[in-house]
């Protein structure tokens, strides 16, 4: 069946699968270079996170050392007024050690200021209304507690406090001692980070609250996330992760990698725009994408031309074909017309006169006999004046019939029309007797027809036949003498009565016919 579609189909669905392949497979190849380009963002975002927890805790942890020191002593030694100027000293060394801190503090049980890293203060100063200072006197907790960013009030400068309990001997509470640190320390480390334009780093705390973030807004520091997708995706997993989620503060859809700090409750967050992630990708994958279409539309152009026209040519070659066939039908009608009497069917008078000459000279070659009967309706003219010209035609056609059935059908053996109701008989390789039977049989034929005849003697259509044979000698014989002699028989046979056959006389009366 398959074999039966035409080649244009074939053609059709070759430069169909080329296009489609060659959309297909550049199509699989930037889809694929897609997702290689968002594994990598997505391994800086959390190469970027794990740096920046490392970081945080490293921050917090070196600050958090000095504040353990520090609670050491003045739980140790007190804080009198002659281990203030020492404490100082030690503060102020520390400070200019670490570079993340803004300043140490020390406040009494009920937040009056002690001693500080400052180089002066008020003493009327009392920070018992701050977060951290409630948080210590309430809770006997051990470890360090960050709060949330302030702005500090010796330095104006945005800090995270971290601070620790001061336990007197008995246990109850004995103050706060308290390290600032520098939100502007965070900042420059996180300026450092290439980020692209649209990127953004965030430290916050485990109960949504920013602490930092680039890009910097200082109305965005202790600004809750708790309603962001990111702070839900943190909270669920409380681990590391990652996720692509839009920004609920500038629209931007970024892959967020989220990691806790190791030490404090706290969590850092790296996002990496996916727009600009993929825009390098986007603008390779636009132009090749273009190039590759309009290659594949040339390509489809190109071929639905080339079928087109090969689909035309099909059609002209088999319009030739069609053109050719009805040609060589009409060819065949025109040569049947050319050799057949269109009335009785049997060959023409042409077709006769060329198969006589035929004949005759393949008898002269070869020395063989050629016989010849002349075939006359009998009172025919009488029989059309009474039935009328179209019963003529038919009685003639019906007698040709007859006719044909008993002529044999040898190779050169033909029956034609001769003129008017005459008709011929040539058959060649054929003697008198043999000749003279095949009359005699057409001429029962004949009779047996019954064909009414009002105006015969015999009462019905007969028909009268002239026989003669030659065996014709080169350069003394020729066609007429046969012609004659069958010519000179049927005169015979008519004389003798009618409704019979008449043997010619042989036109050399040297050499004598057989007689039937
Ligand atoms: P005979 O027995 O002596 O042959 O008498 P006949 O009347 O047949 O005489 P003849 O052969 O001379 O007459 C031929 C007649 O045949 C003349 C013509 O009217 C008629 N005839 C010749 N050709 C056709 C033909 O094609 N159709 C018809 N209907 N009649 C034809
Ligand atoms: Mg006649
Ligand atoms: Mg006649």
């Amino acid at each position: 069946m398959l074999k039966r579609l035409p080649i244009t189909f074939w053609a059709t669905v070759f430069v169909t699968l080329v296009c489609v392949s060659l959309v297909g497979l550049d199509f699989w190849r930037s889809w694929n270079a897609r997702a290689v380009l968002l594994e990598q963002t997505e391994r800086s975002a959390t190469n970027l996170a794990r740096a920046m927890s490392q970081h945080a805790d490293d921050t917090i942890k070196s600050a958090d050392t000095s504040l353990n020191d520090l609670e050491e002593r003045i739980e140790t030694d007190g804080m009198g007024p002659d281990r203030v100027d020492r404490l100082h000293r030690v503060m102020q060394d520390q400070v200019r050690a670490l570079p993340q801190l803004d300043g140490l503090y020390a406040y009494d049980a009920s937040g009056r200021w002690i001693v500080n890293s400052l180089a002066g203060f008020d003493p009327k100063a009392n920070n018992a209304d701050r977060e951290y200072f409630r948080f210590h006197r309430e809770h006997r907790d051990e470890g360090p507690h960050i709060g949330l960013p302030v702005v500090s009030r010796s330095s104006g400068k945005w800090v995270i406090p971290v601070s620790r309990r001061i336990d007197l001997p008995d246990g109850r509470f004995g103050g706060v001692v308290l390290a600032t640190i520098d939100i502007d320390y965070f900042r420059r480390f996180y300026a450092s980070f290439d980020i692209g334009i649209n990127g953004a780093v965030a430290l916050l705390s485990n109960q949504g609250v920013m602490l930092v973030r680039r890009p910097f807004r200082a109305q965005g520091i202790g600004a809750s996330i708790v309603d962001t997708p990111l702070y839900r995706a943190y909270a669920h997993a409380a681990t590391t992760g990652i996720g692509m989620f839009r920004s609920t503060q500038d629209g931007e859809l970024r892959l967020n990698s989220y990691r806790p700090l190791q030490h404090y409750p706290l969590f850092v967050t790296a996002a990496l725009s996916k727009e600009e992630a993929l825009a390098h990708w986007r603008r390779d994958t636009l132009l090749h994408s273009l190039g590759v279409l309009l290659l594949a539309g040339l390509l489809a152009l190109f071929g639905q031309r080339l079928i087109a026209q090969m689909r035309r040519r099909l059609e002209v070659e088999r319009e030739l074909r069609d053109a050719r066939d009805a040609l060589a039908g009409l060819n065949a009608t025109l040569e049947k017309m050319a050799l057949q009497d269109g009335l009785t069917g049997l060959a023409n008078r042409r077709q006769l006169d060329v198969s006589l000459a035929n004949e005759f000279s393949r008898a002269v070659r070869q020395g063989s006999s050629l016989a010849l009967a002349l075939i006359d309706v009998d009172h025919f003219k009488r029989f059309n004046d009474r039935y009328g010209h179209g019963a003529g035609d038919e009685c003639l056609r019906a007698v040709s019939q007859a006719i044909r059935q008993q002529t044999p059908r040898r190779p050169g053996d033909l029956a034609a029309r001769y003129g008017g109701e005459e008709l011929a008989i040539l058959l060649p390789n054929t003697d008198l007797a043999g000749a003279h039977a095949v009359a005699e049989r057409m001429r029962d034929a004949v009779e047996v027809l019954q064909i009414a005849h009002e105006d015969s003697p015999a009462g019905i259509v007969t028909i009268s036949a002239g026989v003669a044979v030659l065996v014709p000698r080169r350069g003394v014989d020729n066609i007429t003498n046969l012609l004659d002699a069958a010519d000179r028989a049927l005169y015979a046979a008519k004389l003798a009565g009618r409704n019979r056959v008449a043997a010619g006389e042989p036109p050399d009366p040297s050499r004598p016919l057989s007689q039937p």
